[in-house]
């Protein structure tokens, strides 16, 4: 079934996206795609180099928050590939990773709508063949810090996939939500260390009404949780809307916040400098950012904001 839609200008034919699971289908329709557009371009006249290819990694059960990833990424390239896949190599013992929701199905009809042609979901097997032995990025000192403390080894978990998804389909650009932040410094620090060629942009926190960052995870919460996670992003606002009288005065209206809300259980409340991700004193000024993760019931949230401590 394919439909025509009307995009900016542009008329889209939306088709199914092609849902890969093998690394060299994945290539060689890439290097197809890139030939039918530079061959289209040649005999429209147009110049322009190699079609650029856009990642946006995902662990799937898409919501809105993804697919402003996946319209950025339309916005930066020629032919956007979307990554689902649960990469139990950043789960803990304990963790969620059996109960993470899986919704295939689900995830390619909302990237088709996307007009996303391509989606790479591989099995655990084709990324892990030598399983628990196989070669890990190690994230480094921030990476045992804050989210890297309370789920030991996580990010380099994240760090790995990310450098093998990277290697797969080598994209010029791959994008990536401030709702993790620190997932993106470090990301921003493996590409810089290990000198990778793409380069990755950030999206703004995508929220629902009354403020709750979008969450994969947020599906398992019960509407009193629910009501009750919203004061992490009220003590965030607040947060940022007292940051000109300094750090302290941020933190006691973050957590005034969420101290009256006993459905959530504080993990840490921090404000750390963007440009190490490490806690600033009282005293810092200039650009900061709160950082903030708790337990509500058993559903591990985070959210941050950027707090201009002038
Ligand atoms: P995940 O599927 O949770 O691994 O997330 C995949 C990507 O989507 C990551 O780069 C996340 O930061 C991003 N993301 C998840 N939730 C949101 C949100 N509410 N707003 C913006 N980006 C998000």
């Amino acid at each position: 079934m394919t439909q025509p839609q009307h995009t900016g200008g542009r008329v889209n034919v939306l088709t199914k996206p092609a849902v890969i699971g093998s690394i060299e289908e994945l290539r060689s329709r890439l290097t197809d795609a890139q030939s039918r557009i530079e061959n289209a371009r040649a005999e429209r006249g147009e110049a322009g180099g190699t079609p650029r290819v856009v990642l946006v990694p995902t662990m799937g059960a898409l919501h809105a928050g993804h697919l402003a990833l996946v319209r950025r990424a339309r916005s930066l390239g020629d032919i956007v590939v979307v990554s689902i896949f649960v990469n139990p190599l950043q789960f803990g013992v304990g963790e969620d990773l059996g109960s993470y929701p899986r919704m295939l199905e689900a995830d390619v009809a909302a990237l088709a709508a996307e007009g996303v042609p391509f989606v790479f979901a591989p099995t655990s097997q084709l990324m892990y063949p030598d399983g628990a032995a196989s070669t890990r990025v190690v994230a480094g000192a921030v990476g045992s810090l804050f989210e890297g403390a309370a789920r030991p080894g996580h990010f380099d978990g994240m760090l790995t996939v990310v450098a093998k998804l990277f290697n797969i389909v080598g994209p010029d650009v791959a994008v990536f939500g401030q709702k993790d932040a620190q997932q993106v410094f470090l990301v921003e620090r493996m590409l810089a260390d290990l000198n990778f060629r793409t380069r990755i942009e950030v999206v703004p926190i995508v929220r629902e009404d009354g403020g709750l960052a979008l969450s994969s995870r947020n599906r398992a919460l019960e509407p009193a949780q629910r009501a009750a996670a919203r004061a992490l992003s009220a003590g965030l606002e607040a947060a940022a809307s007292v940051a000109a009288q300094g750090v302290g005065a941020a933190l006691q209206a973050a957590q005034a916040r969420i101290d009256v809300q006993p459905l959530v259980k504080l993990d840490y409340l921090v404000v750390v400098d963007p440009r190490t991700f490490l806690p600033v004193g009282g005293e810092h000024h200039g650009p900061a950012r709160m950082l903030v993760a708790a337990l509500v019931g058993h559903t591990r949230l985070i959210d941050n904001v950027a707090l201009d401590l002038s």
